[in-house]
């Protein structure tokens, strides 16, 4: 089972966003630059959100400006909706990708973003058409894919049927959100079978796991049973939301860069370069992150 695993880094952006403090923008800059040293191939820089909904990526536009990332690292930013796309088209040789996202329930789509499943398809089929126009590549992200905290199961048919507009739309790549930690192995497994069977062999199936209960590389190894190559994550296990208590973050990069790489597989990044830019995080926010990798240091087979 072993090949190569491409990583989006998107704590920039998802880490960032859920954390209690607001990050002064010379940091999440600093922090952003030692990223993109790291051998990542893809890095998540922010979103163009509106700033009174998210404060924290209120700079957004600032911190895209002002990062410094190689040519071979795919810059992405978060685009909600038409306006958040016009915004970014101001700084458009900043970036490369687009990340359009909306929930597969109803509920959880109306209290994030305030409309209803079709509104929000309505709007990101013309902002993924504008991006791809302009030349971007366009990823879409379907939060709580895996089950939603307010409505419980999630059909798959309407999740296919949500992945297939996006991917009429021009998407080249679908992102299945398990925003608050609901998957679990077994369901992972067949979901992404099931999902390169419904959208066919073109598009990119990319596995976006939270671990809020733990079970986040349990789920990942799942997926990469069901031949997902592609996975988000965010160093420092960043994202860790003060509500409801104890939940954390995304998956830790540093985490899965050392399970996969323990595994055989290759992904281009220097795990102690992602650990180093992980700890440099903890300095700047002043308090401990939870990522094991970080506590633990990674393997080192030649020095035990
Ligand atoms: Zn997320």
């Amino acid at each position: 089972m072993s090949d190569s695993v491409r990583i989006r880094e998107v704590g920039p952006r998802d880490g960032f966003q859920n954390e209690p403090e607001i990050i002064p923008t010379d940091a999440k800059v600093e922090l952003v630059d030692l990223l993109a040293r790291t051998g990542l191939s893809r890095l998540e820089v922010t979103s163009f959100v509106r700033a009174d909904v998210i404060p924290q990526l209120a700079d957004g536009a600032e911190v895209l400006a002002r990062v410094s990332v190689p040519d071979d690292v795919a810059v992405t930013v978060l685009i909600p909706n038409e306006k958040g796309l016009e915004n970014a088209l101001a700084l458009r040789d900043r970036f490369s990708e687009v990340n359009c996202f909306l929930s597969a329930s109803e509920t959880h789509n109306r209290k994030n973003v305030n409309r209803s499943i079709d509104e929000s398809l309505s709007g990101l089929e013309r902002v993924i058409g504008s991006a791809v126009g302009e030349g971007l590549r366009a990823e879409g992200v379907i939060s709580v894919a895996f089950g939603c905290p307010y409505e419980g199961d999630v059909p798959r048919e309407r999740v296919w049927s949500i992945a297939r507009r996006l991917i009429e739309a021009g998407a080249s790549e679908i992102a299945f959100g398990d925003t608050t930690g609901m998957a679990n192995p077994v369901q992972v497994r067949s979901y992404f079978e099931e999902a390169r069977a419904e959208l066919g062999p073109e598009v990119e199936l990319t596995a976006h796991f939270h671990n809020t209960r733990g079970q986040g590389l349990a789920n990942v190894f799942a997926a990469l049973e069901a031949g997902c190559r592609s996975f988000e994550s965010s160093f420092g296990e960043l994202g860790g939301c003060p509500v409801p208590a104890g939940a954390t973050g995304n998956i830790a990069t540093e985490d899965l860069v050392s399970m996969l790489h323990e595994m055989g597989f290759a992904t281009g990044i220097d795990l102690d370069a992602v650990v180093a830019a992980a700890r440099r995080a903890q300095e700047l926010l002043g308090r401990p992150l939870g990522s094991h990798t970080l506590v633990a240091g990674p393997i080192d087979w030649h020095r035990s």
